[in-house]
């Protein structure tokens, strides 16, 4: 069965671990995290899925890679250097050759299709857009990138509000509204609404698409028991959203969706669309895949 899943950076990540070996699976990653750190492209989102698909991730820290040092950031901060952005040595490898590639003219579409491949994943995975497109947060101190609010300032101030500045002008990255028109099912990934998915579908030929839609489209609920598992996605619908129950998670995503997986400890109450109700923490790779065969049951296919 042809996927296409929307996905943020870890909790994507780990719900596509399980997808990938029983779908046919495009993604369509964030890109409003990106970041240029010691004049380097980063885009932390992207590197999560190719990291963790690749078996490459940390999965104690929750992001980067397995075995990382950070000699080379020890010599920035030695030197004086902009260190707030944690770069590890083995990480940075793949931040030289993305640089170089884009600063010589190549795509980030194109740079990331070598990736995957180069790492042998089994999924296609794009950026939403390669175009530039970057999320602010809206805060009582003031506005602030995304990285530095939440690197640089702990995501601790409460947010009023987001802009995904560049998302008007942004095209779709090449292959990203073929793999929807092509999906048998589209998928939400169990990422932060706000600073995951929405970036995406700021993308505006992206949201219509998942508008237009004549194929189900199924969110995976990032919250159990109304709390995040990681990050401030239940800070954030709490004070944008009102709440942190399933009902919140489907607001974000009104018209887009035909049904929500949430957790046994949620309550589907007053949802409009259909719920899936299953156990969606994904603590191992057997969970992964529970979690993802779930979702295919629900649209109806053999998983
Ligand atoms: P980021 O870009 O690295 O922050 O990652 P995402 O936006 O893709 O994912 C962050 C979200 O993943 C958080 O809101 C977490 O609550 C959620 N998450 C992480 N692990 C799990 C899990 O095991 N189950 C569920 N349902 N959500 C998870
Ligand atoms: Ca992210």
């Amino acid at each position: 069965m042809k996927v296409t899943v929307l996905s943020g950076g870890v909790g994507g990540a780990r719900f596509l671990s399980g997808l990938v070996p029983l779908a046919d699976v495009t993604v369509v990653g964030n890109v409003g995290d990106d970041v240029d750190v010691l004049g380097l492209h980063v885009s932390p989102d992207l590197d999560s899925i190719l990291y963790t698909l690749a078996g490459l991730a940390d999965e104690e820290r929750g992001w980067g890679r397995a075995g990382e040092t950070w000699n080379a950031l020890g010599t920035v901060s030695e030197l004086g250097g902009e260190d707030w952005f944690r770069l590890g040595d083995l990480d940075l490898g793949l931040h030289l050759v993305r640089t170089e590639a884009l600063r010589s003219g190549e795509t980030l579409s194109s740079v990331t299709t070598r990736f995957a491949r180069a790492l042998g994943l089994d999924a296609t995975l794009l950026p939403a857009t390669d175009d530039r497109l970057r999320t602010w947060i809206a805060t009582a101190a003031g506005e602030f990138a995304f990285q530095e609010w939440f690197v640089a300032r702990s995501h601790k101030d409460d947010v009023d509000g987001l802009r995904y500045e560049g998302a008007e002008a942004a095209r779709p990255a090449p292959g990203v509204l073929e793999a929807l028109a092509e999906a048998e099912l589209i998928v939400f990934a169990p990422s932060n609404p706000y600073v995951s998915i929405h970036p995406i579908l700021a993308v505006e030929p992206i949201r219509a698409a998942v508008e237009a839609r004549t194929v189900p489209a199924i969110a995976v609920s990032p919250l159990i028991g109304g709390r995040a598992v990681k990050g401030p996605a239940d800070r954030m619908l709490r004070r944008l959203a009102g709440g942190t129950a399933p009902l919140q998670v489907t607001e974000c995503y009104k018209g887009l969706i035909d049904a929500l997986v949430l957790d046994e400890a949620d309550s589907p109450s007053g949802l409009d669309v259909r719920p899936i109700v299953t156990r969606t923490l994904m603590v191992d790779d057997d969970a992964r895949r529970r979690l993802a065969e779930t979702v295919l049951d629900a649209a109806g296919a053999p998983a």
